[in-house]
């Protein structure tokens, strides 16, 4: 199928940050895109080639946006599936595959899948209502601290909480959930590995991920990790094992656990660009977008490797100020060498929510990760 300067159209599922960063790659490429998403303000839509507003999990918007198009993906996980699966049945193509996007959705199937497959990952239980769990504490088979994960519709840390008393599991949502255990992590890792249409696979090195203290987002994302070779490559050796698995086509990002024995364990998986791949616009030779865009088209996939180290650093919105955004002492930052801001364009800001990011680029890690943290204290995202 050829995409090139052609009457064929990819449609994207979703409209934020992600799907924009994956416009200026179609843009490079001038291939037609449509965008679906429930907001006005979507940061993609000054982007495609045309904007439509409507509702991701329902099925007749997204059959009706999907069935004139050639190749449908999505930049968020939570869309209709049936739609999607009616899409594939009539000859669309859906990249990430229905199929893997089923899975993914709902974290309790995500976990049965990696026991299903002996993947490692943290021991857990399914409950279908918070009610359960308390049974499970007040009967003594359950022992704080634990973490409790939404089976479906979390993102950034909204729907896991860590749990380590009785006042704590009263804050927490009903419905069907799984506790895991909570693992002593030294690093929190990934590796984003791509698969084209035709089987051939990439991988980008191993980043590591700084998580904020309280609201528990990822604040700084560090390429390379600054790890061991041996502990690298086991998680590459087993972000390869879970894509395979998964047969995806498409780019997927494997979060993995590092712990102080050396033990190597999944969290969870996102099949799209993904936050701890951004240093890659950047510092790879190819960035995630890109590659993305290559692998659902079943084009050859784009070197890995860095052109030099990087560091991320999430821009979200200061506590205590909510309303239009304004950039504070974003000057000051731009006057340092390789710090590249992005600015996603969500007109509001509110506390937390993610509003940009800035890559630093530098020879050596630790540098960039001494300058991230000069970015962070400097540069402000409030209200005026
Ligand atoms: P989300 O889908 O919201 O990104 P994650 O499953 O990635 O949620 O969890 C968010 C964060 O919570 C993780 O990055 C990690 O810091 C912490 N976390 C998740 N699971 C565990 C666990 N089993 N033990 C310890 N910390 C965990």
């Amino acid at each position: 199928m050829d995409f090139f300067s052609t009457s064929k159209t990819i449609g994207i599922l979703g409209g934020g940050q992600l799907g924009k960063m994956l416009l200026y790659s179609t843009r490079k490429w001038d291939i037609n895109t449509h965008v679906l998403d429930p907001s006005d303000d979507a940061p993609a839509r000054i982007a495609c080639n045309k904007f439509i507003k409507g509702d991701l999990m329902d099925y007749q918007t997204v059959y009706d946006f999907g069935k004139n198009l050639d190749l449908i993906t999505i930049e968020i996980e939570n869309v209709n599936i049936q739609a999607l699966e009616q899409l594939e049945k009539e000859g669309v193509k859906v990249y990430p595959q229905p199929y893997v996007l089923k899975n993914i959705q709902n974290k309790c199937l995500q976990k049965r899948f990696y026991n299903q497959n002996k993947l490692p990952t943290a021991h857990y239980e399914e409950f279908t209502r918070i009610d359960e769990v308390k049974d499970a504490v007040a009967k003594g088979k359950l022992s704080f601290p634990f973490v409790w994960k939404s089976a479906s519709m979390g993102y950034d840390g909204y729907g896991v909480k860590i749990v380590r008393s009785n006042k704590e599991l009263e804050t927490l949502l009903d419905g069907a959930c799984l506790i895991e255990e909570m693992v002593n992590f030294t690093h929190e890792l990934a590796v984003i590995i791509c698969r084209r249409a035709q089987g051939e696979t990439v991988n980008y090195p191993v980043v590591e991920s700084e998580f904020h203290p309280t609201s528990n987002q990822v604040e700084y994302v560090l390429c390379p990790a600054r790890i061991d070779k041996k502990h690298a490559d086991r998680a590459i050796e087993i972000a390869t094992k879970v894509s395979e698995a998964y047969g995806h086509i498409g780019l997927l990002a494997v979060e993995l656990f590092l712990t102080p024995e050396g033990e190597v364990l999944i969290n969870e998986v996102a099949p799209r660009p993904h936050n701890s791949g951004h240093f890659s616009i950047e510092a790879s030779y190819t960035c995630q977008f890109e590659q993305h865009l290559r692998a659902i088209l079943n084009l050859p996939l784009g070197k890995t490797d860095s052109k030099s180290a990087g560091v991320m650093v999430n821009l979200v919105g200061s506590e205590g100020h909510t309303g239009a955004v304004h950039y504070k002492n974003i000057d000051q930052i731009l006057a340092i060498d390789g710090v590249i801001p992005h600015i996603y364009g969500k007109k509001e800001t509110r506390p937390n929510r993610k509003m940009g990011h800035v890559t630093i680029i530098h020879s050596e890690i630790e540098t960039a990760r001494k300058i991230a943290e000069q970015v962070k204290q400097t540069l402000s995202i409030i209200s005026k």
